[in-house]
């Protein structure tokens, strides 16, 4: 296993995406099209992000006894991300996300996390070997909290640096923001996790401080086409303005901005270049359709920071 090697611990699901003329009000049924199925969850999403850039990736998560099952490890193969810590839940289905998209670009989306919402500590006990030889890990709040808490035992264990993606928000004891080396929260999420609404720098600044105050050593809060701060310590604050790009699909760009900077992390680029690159990845990402299918390859990142 090479030291730049990432273990990703999160979700995996289907991503069954309509197109609708307007949105079923209860008990009514649409006529849809331009049904597509892509393979998405924040998990699976980071982790080919940052294995599409070039890293050795293992992604820790469950899927089904089933056709979508099969087809994730399948996708994973062809990705090249090591799928030997992936769990087959022997009675949840595989993950899927139902995703209705009107002619606006508005969206309404339902999750059944199924198989991986039943990861669990022995999981992660299982993936021990790959995390204690890991340059970075990775995860997010997609799954069952107890996987997220032996995560960062773990990570905490073997020394390792963790990335927590605090996505989708859900109320977790922020005890454990000590073990936090990197926290990235959106503006909904740094809003939940301070109280304080989070919608421009400066008020990223203050949820950003107040999150330092938890003992995390790295508060990154991305703003979407804003851009993204970074605040490691009371005096100082680094923004960074999103690249311009041609917006064709937003959604994943916090999954591709995740995998980039664990990415640049894990070859020991300093943090500021590191997040540069991460909203290079990110931007790319926006510029095409879907999730994981929308990651880009390291040489068109390459290109755009130039
Ligand atoms: P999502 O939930 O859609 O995956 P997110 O809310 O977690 O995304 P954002 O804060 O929207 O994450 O975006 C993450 C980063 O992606 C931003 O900091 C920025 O660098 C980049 N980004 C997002 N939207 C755009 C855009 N329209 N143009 C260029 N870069 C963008």
């Amino acid at each position: 296993m090479s030291n730049e090697h990432i273990t990703v611990i999160g979700s995996y699901v289907v991503d069954l995406m309509c197109q609708t003329p307007h949105m079923p009000q209860t008990g009514e049924t649409v006529l849809g099209h331009s049904f597509r199925m892509g393979e998405g969850g924040k998990g699976g999403n980071q982790a080919t992000a940052a294995s599409r850039l070039g890293s050795m990736v293992t992604l820790v998560t469950r899927v089904g006894n089933d056709d979508f099952g099969r087809a994730a490890l399948a996708f994973f193969e062809k990705e090249g991300i090591q799928h030997n810590r992936i769990a087959i839940d022997p009675v949840e289905t595989t993950g899927v996300a139902l995703i209705l998209v009107d002619n606006n670009g508005d969206n309404q989306i339902v999750v059944s996390l199924g198989a991986c919402g039943q990861l669990e500590r022995a999981d992660i006990e299982a993936a021990e070997m790959e995390i204690a030889n890991s340059a970075i890990m990775l995860v997010q709040l997609e799954t069952d909290l107890a996987a997220v808490e032996a995560s960062l035992e773990f990570a905490t264990k073997h020394a390792v640096p963790l990335i927590l993606n605090p996505a989708p928000f859900q109320p977790f004891d922020l005890a454990w923001l000590k073990q936090v080396t990197y926290l990235t929260p959106n503006e909904t999420e740094a809003s939940a996790l301070t109280g304080i609404t989070v919608h421009d720098q400066h008020s990223a600044m203050q949820a950003a401080n107040k999150l330092l105050e938890y003992g995390v050593k790295n508060v990154i809060i991305t703003l979407g086409s804003k851009g993204a701060i970074i605040k490691q310590d009371h005096a100082s604050c680094y923004w960074f303005s999103s690249f311009e790009v041609e917006v064709a699909d937003t959604t994943g760009a916090g999954d591709a901005f995740n995998g980039g900077l664990a990415r640049a992390l894990s070859r020991g680029t300093p943090l500021l270049e590191a997040m540069r690159y991460a909203s290079a990845v990110a931007a790319l990402s926006v510029t095409r359709m879907g999730t994981a299918a929308a990651m880009p390859l390291e040489h068109d990142v390459l290109e755009l920071m130039h």
